[in-house]
């Protein structure tokens, strides 16, 4: 009899024991934490304090490991806004037009999304859950992993055989140290971090603009030598708004009542802080600070047989970049193909890692990348902590190559094929290594389209632009 053991019941977790239990005989999840049993934040998952939005790459790979996901969580209040169609953006270099480029994202509470998945993945009982049960170590040496030793509910540990291992314990994932304590080689390990913090608030949001309400998101600036200050508003499942501020090293955003609405006021525009201020405060604000990206090169090490690593414990971005949540679906995708060719067999071992590592290089590339061009604008932030060749400080840019870059980071504001390509990347539905030269040519040649003024930006969406007036005009009197 075959049996898998998940490690950590978070996304990635339990995406992994769903598509195992089509493969062994058994499946055991083995989770810290206890469940809450509404849509709710829990303990062993502090971020679920704080917002959290499902690209479409994401929402497409969690369909088909669960068919009908998607459609369950809008109908269980989770809205799409398109991007940019349904999304007020001010990036550094300007407002995005309302452009329809097949690019969108699912908001809705982590509680609600937690909630909804689990019931489908693990409603039918093929996986067999192990609440409160905390992963010491792993049994084996280091040809091959043969099962794990566990507490459960605080009682003296015990072993479990397994014949696959997979740990999905996140960001404080143990793997590296359980490895060497079973004599299997050193884990590489690169971290790059910007010092952001995040800082989140839900709301009751004012009746007329709850559900209409555009995703928004104001960037930071380009301002040299000051830290990257920026604020997302999401809309959430029962009428509710979820706030989160965000700052980097020095402009950190506070968590008292005053300080959090003065930082939202003090942003590059006070849109944000306007809405805050017409919806109820639900709660306190709750402070997040590991953001730093991580990422343990598993794949490069000689692992033991029957052992594997995914979502965070292997590859963990910078939240700001709302990728985790996707590449924790899209690794449990490609650990489906990977059954579906090598079944449990000794096979599947031999490029396991390789395989979900790829899964995850897009997104991981793409957080390094923009992460470490930003924080190079901030003067005096140590960036990379520990680099490696992946981790790497790049050179700065020269004025030509600043000016190519502007004009074409203003483009991708207008023009709907290089926003289609920038959204499509980012939300990992396109590979992002095909440019549109034909359209780049043009921008770059061409004359620039008008940046939109703040009143245009935000008269794309009347509900919104018209609430505007009216409290302009109630607090002028
Ligand atoms: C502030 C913040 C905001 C984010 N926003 C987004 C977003 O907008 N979009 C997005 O896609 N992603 C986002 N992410 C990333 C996302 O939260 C994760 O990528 C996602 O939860 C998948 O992680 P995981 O399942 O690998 O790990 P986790 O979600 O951390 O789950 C790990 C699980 O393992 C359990 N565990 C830990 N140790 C043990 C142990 N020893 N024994 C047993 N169980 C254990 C924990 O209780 C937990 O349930 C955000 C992350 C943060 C920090």
């Amino acid at each position: 009899m075959t049996r898998a053991v998940v490690l950590g019941g978070g996304l990635a977790g339990v995406l992994a024991a769903t598509v195992l239990a089509g493969h062994a005989d058994e499946v055991v999840l083995v989770e810290g934490d206890r469940y809450p049993s509404g849509p709710r934040p829990r303990r062993g998952l502090p971020q679920s304090h704080h917002s959290h939005v499902l690209v479409a790459g994401g929402a497409r790979a969690l369909d088909a490991l669960l068919p009908g996901t998607v459609d369950a969580l809008l109908a269980d209040g989770a809205h799409l806004r398109d991007l940019p169609g349904d999304a007020l953006i001010y990036s550094a270099d300007g407002w995005f037009r309302r452009l329809h480029t097949g690019a969108h994202l699912i908001s809705c509470t982590r509680g609600l999304l937690d909630q909804v998945v689990r019931r489908r993945a693990l409603g039918g009982g093929d996986v067999e859950v192990w609440e409160d049960t905390r992963a010491l170590g792993l049994t084996g040496d280091e040809v091959r992993v043969t099962g794990v030793s566990v507490s459960r509910q605080g009682s003296p540990p015990e072993t479990v055989r397994a014949d696959l291992v997979i740990d999905a314990t996140g960001r404080r994932s143990q793997s590296p140290r359980w490895l060497a304590e079973i004599g299997a080689a050193d884990i590489e390990e690169v971290s790059v971090a910007t010092g952001l913090a995040y800082a989140t608030r839900l709301y009751r949001a004012p009746v007329d603009l709850a559900a209409t309400i555009p995703a928004i998101m104001l960037h930071p600036g380009t301002e040299k030598g000051r830290p990257a200050r920026g604020a997302t508003l999401f809309p959430v499942e029962d009428g509710r708004w979820i706030v989160t501020l965000t700052g980097t090293r020095g402009g950190e955003p506070p968590t008292d009542e005053q300080g959090y609405a003065a930082f939202a006021r003090s942003l590059r525009h006070p849109i944000v802080a306007d809405l805050m201020a017409e919806a109820t405060p639900l709660g306190v604000v709750r402070p997040y600070r590991d953001t730093v990206n991580r990422r343990r090169f598993f794949e490069r090490a000689r692992l033991p047989a029957g052992f594997a690593v995914v979502g965070d414990a292997a590859v963990a971005v910078n939240p700001i970049h709302s990728h985790g949540m996707s590449v924790a679906a899209l690794g449990a995708l490609r650990l489906r193909e990977e059954l579906a060719r090598h079944g449990m067999g000794p096979s599947l071992f031999a490029g396991l890692q390789s395989a979900l590592a790829e899964e995850a290089e897009r997104s991981w590339r793409m957080a390094v990348e923009q992460d470490t061009q930003r924080a190079g604008q901030q003067a005096g932030d140590r960036v990379v902590e520990r680099a490696g060749r992946d981790g790497a400080p790049r050179r700065e840019p020269n004025a030509f190559e600043r000016e190519i870059r502007t004009r074409l980071a203003q483009a991708k504001l207008s023009s709907p094929r290089l926003a289609a390509e920038f959204f499509g990347v980012q939300t990992l539905i396109s590979a992002g290594t095909v440019k549109d030269r034909s359209e780049i040519a043009r921008v770059l040649t061409g004359r620039p389209e008008p940046l939109l003024t703040d009143e245009e930006a935000i008269g794309q969406y009347p509900a919104l632009a018209a609430w505007r007036r009216t409290r302009l005009a109630a607090a002028t009197g």
